[in-house]
């Protein structure tokens, strides 16, 4: 499952880690969170195997973000998950980090984990947390987590739109925090950088940010999916242009997140 696999001793990757996180940091239980997040992550996988699916753990820290590996949890920051005002902000999160297995992303992890298994737990701890999935997937893939991550928040009946509302947030708290890179990205002028006819120039250079910083700036990652939306109802709707398109009011929740990444 998750494209988990042995290692040492009989335990499988996935096994190992989770033992190493809850060693690191004290896990979520109160009712009000888990009934959210047992609610979401089973309406996301309503159409899977039970032994197919992935569960979610809330550990206790302060770095605003998500991400997954080998095995067969998902690990949702709790600042990350507190600022989530939605099931659907929820979802996205989720359902992005389902698409890192559904789209093999994971099977990358192989390569790395010679080295991650010798990091005392709290290292390994601070590593995943700031960006670990990021470096191992790369850019290209974290876009096609995004798409496919909304694809299967629709599926199981969330609004596209109210699930991209979680962008406002993380912009909010970028900016609250003073990380114009984190919204912006290289080019303030622009929100196209990753538009197919956008100049190859501004690609490179978008690429190279990316490359560094591994993250996407989030309003490129917003308009992405946008696009992605507009795309869907075309092929649904032809003539329709349903709330007014896809640049209509997006920004209107006023919670915050943190720095970067839905990883
Ligand atoms: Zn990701």
């Amino acid at each position: 499952m998750g494209h988990d696999f042995q290692f040492e001793r009989g335990e499988s990757f996935g096994e190992w880690l989770h033992k190493e996180m809850l060693e690191a940091a004290a896990f979520e239980d109160a009712s009000w969170a888990m009934d959210r997040i047992r609610r979401v992550e089973a309406r996301l996988q309503a159409d899977r195997l039970e032994s197919n699916r992935l569960k979610v753990e809330i550990p206790w820290l302060e770095e605003v973000t998500a991400f997954t590996a080998p095995g067969r949890d998902i690990y949702f920051s709790r600042r990350l998950y507190e600022v989530c005002a939605t099931d659907e902000q929820v979802a996205f999160v989720v359902g992005h980090e389902i698409a890192h297995h559904d789209l093999g992303h994971v099977a990358l992890f192989h390569g790395w984990t010679d080295k991650i298994v010798r990091l005392p737990g709290a290292t390994l701890f601070a590593l995943f947390f700031h960006g670990l999935e990021r470096l191992v997937y790369g850019p290209q893939k974290e876009c096609d987590a995004d798409r496919h991550g909304l694809d299967l928040c629709m599926s199981a009946g969330y609004e596209g739109r109210r699930c991209l509302e979680l962008f406002d947030i993380l912009e909010q708290r970028a900016l609250y925090i003073g990380d114009l890179d984190m919204v912006y990205g290289p080019d303030v002028e622009s929100d196209d950088e990753l538009d197919k006819n956008a100049r190859w120039t501004t690609k490179a250079q978008i690429w190279a940010w990316q490359k560094k910083s591994g993250y996407l700036p989030i309003r490129d990652r917003r308009q992405l999916l946008m696009k992605h939306l507009a795309a869907k109802h075309e092929g649904v709707q032809p003539s329709a242009a349903p709330n007014g398109g896809p640049a209509s009011q997006l920004g209107n929740s006023g919670v915050t997140e943190g720095p970067p990444s839905v990883s």
